[in-house]
């Protein structure tokens, strides 16, 4: 059985011949079932909220979004993003830690749900913005809470970190809301990590920010209309790791949100997703360019590599693990050794993968990074040696749709403003 990968019934060589490679491919139906399961299993109240960072496609957006997916964007772009993709402005949370005067004028402008404000600073930038508009902003507290998270990818809280306010500032001073007067308090977020993968410590974490939402509401004195418990939720990239297992996790998730929504009818219960969302319906495609040995050793040179993918040089951990790597042309054929597989910048640290288990590699196999769909292209260096972004494609109902083109050369170029500094100076050179 040597059969390549099909997406929803279309082979990967069609694929390949209509849209050339690298590009990332997504599978509508997983995104779908995703957010569906999602939705499914979870209380009924708790209400997803699709974090853009993840992957902020404006076609993705915009099938999470039919699947019931809000929004929670970060940046200008984002927020037009979810806009564009059809997520109503009361389906949006605005939120981090460096937030222009322009975003937060915008999310004012477009009456996005709340703004998460991360620090003093932005509560006054924000009471003065919402002043100049004779509105009151409503704004839900981020908060860096005492604890912090177990077993997680990146752990929050319970440090100094640039993001929301301590906990222990805000109970420090309960009347602080008053210094703000255009700003009307209504809500507390708190984001723990990423890359959560045991569902007790997902249970544990939503339970103490609820807590500490519901103490920190009265104390300070507001509605506690909005709780937002993060996310981070998981999935499993490499040797070792499990997958959540959704059903268990709702099992054990149901009983705390149900006491918190009960005591509290009219609040709007939230969960951020990005990775969990998106990850598995992600592959990175390649083809392999060049198949060589040095000192032994085998190496595919492929015609993409960590500028389009920086997540698979294994970011963050000291001992390089590999994602998980297929031979999409020939998917039924057994490894036959170990492959290191390259890209095509100027730099040795542009390895996908090293020591890959891997058929006999030739020049044109088509080679998948699987579980991509999360923190690709948008977190890696697209532009590190002019290659550009790569395309897009999303295959839904048996159609693949181009979500985005490969960058071309001029795309690059264009932004660029030349100015010649030889002998002869200033003069404009022809484009
Ligand atoms: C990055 C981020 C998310 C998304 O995290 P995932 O692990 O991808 O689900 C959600 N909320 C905040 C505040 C974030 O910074």
């Amino acid at each position: 059985m040597t059969d390549e990968m099909t997406v929803q019934g279309i082979g990967i060589g069609d694929l390949v011949r209509r849209f050339g490679t690298p590009f990332y491919l997504y599978d509508g139906a997983e995104l779908s079932r995703r957010i569906g399961d999602l939705r499914r299993l979870m209380h009924p109240r708790l209400e997803v909220f699709y974090s853009l960072k993840a992957n902020p496609n404006v076609s993705i957006c915009a099938l999470l979004r039919h699947g019931g997916a809000r929004a929670e964007v970060s940046s200008m772009a984002e927020l037009l993003t979810a806009l564009r993709a059809g997520v109503a402005p009361a389906d949006i949370l605005f939120l981090g830690p460096g937030k222009s005067r322009a975003e937060i004028a915008a999310c004012l402008d477009h009456r996005v749900y709340a703004l998460v404000c991360e620090s003093f600073g932005e509560l006054e930038t924000i009471d003065a913005l919402a002043a100049e508009r004779g509105r009151t902003a409503d704004v839900a507290l981020r908060v860096n809470p005492g604890f912090s998270a177990k077993n997680s990818g990146l752990t929050m809280g319970g440090k100094p970190r640039q993001f929301g306010i301590d906990e222990s500032q805000l109970f420090a001073e309960p009347g602080m809301a008053k210094r703000y007067p255009n700003v009307r308090l209504m809500g507390v977020q708190i984001y723990l990590g990423t890359r959560i993968l045991s569902e007790d410590v997902v249970v544990e974490n939503t339970a103490r920010i609820l807590d500490l939402a519901e103490r920190l509401a009265e104390e300070l004195r507001f509605p506690l209309e909005l709780a937002d418990i993060g996310g981070g939720l998981g999935v499993a990239y490499f040797a070792g790791e499990r997958d959540l297992d959704l059903a268990v996790l709702a099992e054990r998730l149901t009983p705390v949100v149900a006491a918190f929504a009960e005591r509290h009818p009219e609040a709007r219960l939230v969960m951020e997703a990005g990775r969990y969302l998106t990850a598995t319906a992600g592959t990175y495609v390649t083809s392999v360019r060049y198949v060589k040995s040095s000192m032994g050793e085998r190496f595919a040179v492929t015609d993409g590599g960590t500028n389009h993918h920086m997540a698979a040089v294994g970011v963050g951990s000291f001992v390089r693990r590999n994602f998980p790597f297929q031979l999409l042309s020939r998917m039924g054929e057994p490894p036959s050794g170990e492959w290191h597989i390259a890209g095509p910048l100027c730099t040795p640290n542009d390895t996908l993968g090293k020591n890959v288990e891997l058929p006999d590699l030739r020049v044109g196999d088509v080679l998948g990074v699987l579980r991509s769909g999360a923190y690709g292209p948008s977190a890696s260096p697209v532009n590190f040696l002019s290659h550009g972004h790569p395309a897009e494609v999303l295959v839904h109902d048996g159609e693949p749709y181009l979500i985005r083109r490969r960058d071309a050369a001029e795309d690059l170029l264009g932004p660029q403003y030349l100015h010649d500094f030889g002998p002869a100076g200033g003069r404009a050179l022809p484009r």
